[in-house]
Order: C-alpha cells, then sequence, then structure tokens
C-alpha cells in the first residue's frame, strides 16, 4: 500500500488530505487557516471525528511541521517514513504546463516565473512545496496545476482579439482554471453513462465560490469561461465574471479609485455579494430570496442566467452537447439554482426532472430518461485527482 498526501496551499490556509492509494481510500483530511495571523485553526480528522485546535501558527513552515507531528502523534501512522509521495496544487502553469510534472528545484524556478500570471497563488503554492521538502527532502512531489487541462483548447478560443503581439510577448491569452475538477467530472461522467469519453460532448459546470463553465469535447477542453485570470467568467461569489473593460477607467474617476482598487472591486465586493448586497454565500441568498427579498431573488438570476448563457453557447460551439455536468458546493447542492440554469434549454432537448433535481451532494442523473441530454450531478474530487497523478508520476 502507498500513502500519498495531498496539498492544496493557500496564502493563508493548507488543505490536506492523505490517501491510501491505489485504493483511494482518505486516511484523513483537514484544514489549517489563519496561518500567519493570531488564532489560526488547525482542523484534522482523526478515526472519523473532527478535532480542532486553536494556536498561532506563523508560516506554512510551522504548519507543515504540526501536519506532520500530528499525525505521528494521533497515530494515522506510525512515522514519516509511510509517506510515500507528496501532490501539491499549483494555480498556474501557463503554456510550459500541459500536464502534472514530478518537482525539482527547476520546476520550482519555473512556478516562479509564472507567478507574474498567477501573484495571488502561485507564490503560497511555492511556500507549500518548499514547506514539505524542508522536513521530506526525499520524498517526491508533484505538481498538478489548475490550468493544465484547458492547455488543449484551440488558438481560436485561448486568443482575445488583441494585438497579436501581447500574446507573444506577455503570454496575454486565455488559461482557464478548475481544470483538475472539470477533468474529475467529465471522467466520472463517462462512467456513468457507460460511454466512451472520447464520443462524449460534455459541459461542466463548475459552481463554488469560483465558478467557472468548460466545453469539452472527446475529453478535451475545447473552452472555459475562466480567462487570463480567475475573474473572467460567469458571476461569482465576490467576483463580477466577465464586465466591459471600458467600465475600469469609468469608475476609477467616478470613485476615485486606482486600477488595483477598481480590480479589489471587481474580484472582492462584486459578483453575488455585489448585486445581493448583504453575503456571497448562495445559502443566504437563497433563505433571503425565499423570504421575498429582491435584491437577493436579482443576485441568483444575475447568476443563473450567465450559466444558462454559458450553456447555449458552448453546444453551439460543440454543435450539440450530449450530458451537462453540475459540480462543486453550489452544483452539487443547489436544487434552486441548477433549476433555474435549466429552465429553457427544452429547444436543445434539455428534460430535466424536478424532484431528482432534489438530490444533494451525491452522484445522480436528474434528467427524465428521455432526455436527449442528459444531466449529472457530480461531486468533485480534486485531491484524489492530486494523488492519482503522484501515483502516475512518480
Ligand atoms: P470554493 O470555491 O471555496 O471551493 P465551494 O465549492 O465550497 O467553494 O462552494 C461554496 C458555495 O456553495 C457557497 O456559495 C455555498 O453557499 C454553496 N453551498 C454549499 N452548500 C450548499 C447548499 N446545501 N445549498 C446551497 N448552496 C450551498
Amino acid at each position: 500500500m502507498t500513502k500519498v498526501i495531498a496539498i492544496n496551499a493557500g496564502s493563508s490556509s493548507l488543505k490536506f488530505q492523505l490517501f491510501d492509494m491505489p485504493e483511494e481510500t482518505v486516511i484523513t483530511k483537514g484544514i489549517i487557516e489563519r496561518i500567519g495571523l493570531n488564532d489560526s485553526v488547525f482542523t484534522i480528522t482523526v478515526d472519523g471525528e473532527k478535532q480542532k485546535e486553536i494556536t498561532d501558527i506563523p508560516d506554512h513552515e510551522v504548519a507543515v511541521d504540526l501536519l506532520l507531528a500530528k499525525l505521528t502523534s494521533a497515530g494515522i501512522i506510525t512515522s514519516l517514513d509511510e509517506i510515500d509521495g507528496i501532490g501539491h496544487r499549483v494555480v498556474h502553469g501557463g503554456e510550459v504546463f500541459n500536464d502534472s510534472v514530478l518537482i525539482t528545484e527547476e520546476t520550482i524556478g519555473k512556478f516562479e516565473e509564472l507567478s507574474d500570471l498567477a501573484p495571488l497563488h502561485n507564490p503560497a503554492n511555492i511556500t507549500g512545496i518548499r514547506a514539505f521538502h524542508n522536513v521530506l527532502p526525499n520524498v517526491p512531489a508533484v505538481a498538478v496545476f489548475d490550468t493544465a487541462f484547458h492547455q488543449t483548447m484551440p488558438e481560436s478560443s485561448f486568443l482575445y482579439s488583441l494585438p497579436y503581439q501581447y500574446y507573444e510577448e506577455f503570454g496575454i491569452r486565455k488559461y482557464g482554471f478548475h481544470g483538475t475538477s472539470h477533468k474529475y467530472v467529465s471522467n466520472r461522467a463517462a462512467e456513468m453513462l457507460g460511454r466512451p469519453l472520447e464520443q462524449l460532448r460534455l459541459i461542466s459546470c463548475h459552481l463554488g465560490n469560483g465558478a467557472s463553465i468548460a466545453a469539452i469535447e472527446g475529453g478535451r477542453s475545447i473552452d472555459t469561461s475562466m480567462g487570463f485570470t480567475p475573474l473572467a467568467g460567469v458571476t461569482m461569489g465576490t467576483r463580477s465574471g466577465n464586465i466591459d473593460p471600458a467600465l475600469i477607467p469609468f469608475i476609477m474617476e467616478k470613485t476615485d479609485k486606482s486600477a488595483e482598487g477598481v480590480l479589489d472591486v471587481l474580484n472582492k465586493q462584486s459578483g453575488m455579494l455585489g448585486v445581493s448586497g448583504f453575503s456571497s454565500d448562495l445559502r443566504d441568498i437563497e433563505t433571503q430570496s425565499a423570504e421575498g427579498n429582491e435584491r437577493a431573488k436579482l443576485a441568483l438570476d444575475v447568476f443563473s442566467n450567465r450559466i444558462h448563457k454559458y450553456i447555449g453557447s458552448y453546444a453551439a460551439r460543440m454543435n450539440g452537447v450530449d450530458a451537462i455536468i453540475f459540480t462543486a458546493g453550489i452544483g452539487e447542492n443547489s436544487d434552486v439554482i441548477r433549476a433555474e440554469v435549466l429552465k429553457g434549454l427544452e429547444f436543445m432537448g434539455v428534460y430535466w426532472d424536478p424532484t431528482l433535481n432534489k438530490t444533494r451532494g451525491e452522484e445522480a442523473f436528474i434528467n427524465y430518461p428521455h432526455s436527449p441530454v442528459k444531466v449529472l450531478v457530480i461531486p468533485t474530487d480534486e485531491e484524489v485527482m492530486i494523488a492519482r497523478d503522484v501515483i502516475r508520476l512518480t
């Protein structure tokens, strides 16, 4: 048996999952939050029970020490030698990485170069990689990129209508994100449909705090809604999604903000939070909307309307669609959003069952049996994809 740990390091958090492979059994999982702030929170599942500790964790190095010490002290593993591989999520692989890769000093150098494209994410991911390397220098580590799956997009999809030399000189293009999730659910969809992935046209809707839609033809991403950064595409919890770019200087002038200031508004104060005026969390918005709050209802409508339109355009892009997939926090759980998104797609053969649509958090078909287009709910599992790639590459 092989033990593999999957790591997702953010700027102030570190999520982990320890697997027994190839069985893909989750031995433990958890999250360390508020790293670098006071009262950091370390949550870990031991023997099926969640344990929570509040303590000061100044940096990722200390977080990793604490995690590894806990794995042995709680009896989850007897010694650190039992860890055979580490998988790290790295947000941006640019055009350099179209697949996961074994981490070396050279690849870390490339991740650093790519930090220009993902200044909020890649440095945090690299910190996580280094922290593990210091403690477990001889354990092979693999990087799994959010962008890699979308590297199959044709140039006509990924290119912006800007001067071509911006692409050549600065790497300005659509990269797309959530690739690990879109890849996982498209593989599962083929299994659930009992058809080869190579024959399928799929539209995958990853709807969480961040949200993106992907058109997947024959198992390859051919278009996706996020862009050069994860700000583009559909409305999200706090992100605006696509807007008219001319609004940026206009808002700068009206609000006396810098470009960074406006970008901050687009990233953190827009989306469902901006429209509703009170929350980015869909559960709050659904509750308020049911109680008659007009702005909450508007936020729901704006969000679902954007997704609905992407589905129409991606079906056009692929000359039809065999299945639509819903995943991530909202896609897996919200019958309200799924209903709004799917309403009015009968013209292209989408017939969904309101009773089956009540499903929450588990794999299910929610279409009527006679529907030419199938509709699937599939809980995503990015961590297991990371663990699989560790096994594949080590
Ligand atoms: P992240 O992008 O942070 O990983 P998640 O995939 O966890 O996000 O999704 C978070 C979103 O899912 C939130 O808007 C949350 O309200 C929504 N969500 C989670 N559970 C439910 C539920 N039972 N009903 C409706 N929305 C839900």
